[in-house]
């Protein structure tokens, strides 16, 4: 094509030809297509799906949905978002910005929930359905995974190292017992809760002054708070509180930390569509919708 000359051509990387063109910074794509052509990088939706299936080891978690691939739409994707959360306000948005997957962390279909489709549900999916949009879900997988999951970002983000798994849901750990080397005050580790999570968090203080472990899990864990007691945590931090836990944490003498469901669980999402960006050189864009729970 006259303007688009291509100086060079990576073989086959899952799908993808990618070519640089003269003067510009980007890489670019070229799909064996029936259409060829030039533009952003394309990949194939079911390669995608695979890859975070086996990344994740995504059926190797007891879970309460159907994970991976929910809602099938386009067969080709060039922009994945990604949320935390399915919602009709997530899937406008993600339509919106011209997705062709999205990628959330609490999908549909859970057990606990109707099996009907009513008029929600069906307002739900007509959004999907309506504009080809794949809806993908991994939620235990996402909690644990050591480089992209919840927790060991959190970790990571807490300046926490060494971490071992804890938290157990069937034979599998979703969470991480780490280590604060040196040790630090509770009012530190707040300092670092605050910027890098949740600037509000619940708190009580019922532990030791020198917090050396910290046991994370994300989301709704508080009924893990003795666990991480008796497994020598100086402080548990989760995503929800519930009413129990206040004395549970004075009484095992260990600090408790909510810094919210939802700021806990951006870390993996977004993780997941960074990675996707990096190895299929599809676009990326995070979608934030905010909740304080
Ligand atoms: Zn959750």
């Amino acid at each position: 094509m006259p303007g688009q000359a291509v100086i060079e051509r990576e073989p086959l990387r899952h799908g993808i030809r990618v070519a640089y063109r003269p003067g510009q910074r980007k890489w670019v794509g070229w799909q064996d297509h029936p259409y060829g052509g030039y533009g952003c990088c394309v990949a194939r939706r079911d390669e995608i799906v695979a890859f975070l299936d086996d990344h994740l080891d995504a059926g190797g978690y007891p879970d309460a949905l159907p994970v991976g691939l929910q809602v099938i739409g386009a067969e080709e994707v060039r922009r994945v978002a990604t949320g935390v959360s399915a919602s009709l306000e997530l899937f406008e948005r993600a339509a919106a910005e011209g997705a062709q997957m999205l990628i959330v962390h609490h999908g549909l279909f859970w057990s606990s929930e109707p099996r009907r489709i009513g008029a929600r549900e069906r307002a739900r999916l007509r959004c999907l359905f309506e504009h080809d949009l794949s809806l993908v879900a991994y939620h235990l997988a996402l909690d644990a995974h050591p480089e992209v999951g919840n927790n060991a970002l959190i970790c990571r983000a807490l300046g926490l190292t060494g971490p071992v798994g804890f938290g157990v849901h069937g034979d599998r750990t979703i969470g991480f017992l780490a280590i604060a080397n040196p040790p630090i005050t509770l009012p530190e580790l707040l300092g670092r809760v605050r910027a890098e999570i949740n600037p509000e968090p619940l708190v009580f203080d019922a532990g030791p002054e020198a917090i050396r472990r910290v046991a994370v899990i994300s989301g709704a864990a508080a009924q893990d708070v003795l666990p991480a007691a008796d497994a020598g945590a100086h402080c548990f931090l989760t995503g929800e509180p519930r009413e129990p836990v206040m004395a549970q944490a004075r009484e095992a003498g260990i600090h408790f930390v909510a810094a919210g469901h939802y700021a806990t669980e951006v870390f993996g999402v977004r993780a997941l569509g960074d990675l996707l960006a990096r190895r299929f050189g599809v676009e990326h864009v995070f979608i934030d919708v905010p909740n304080p729970i």
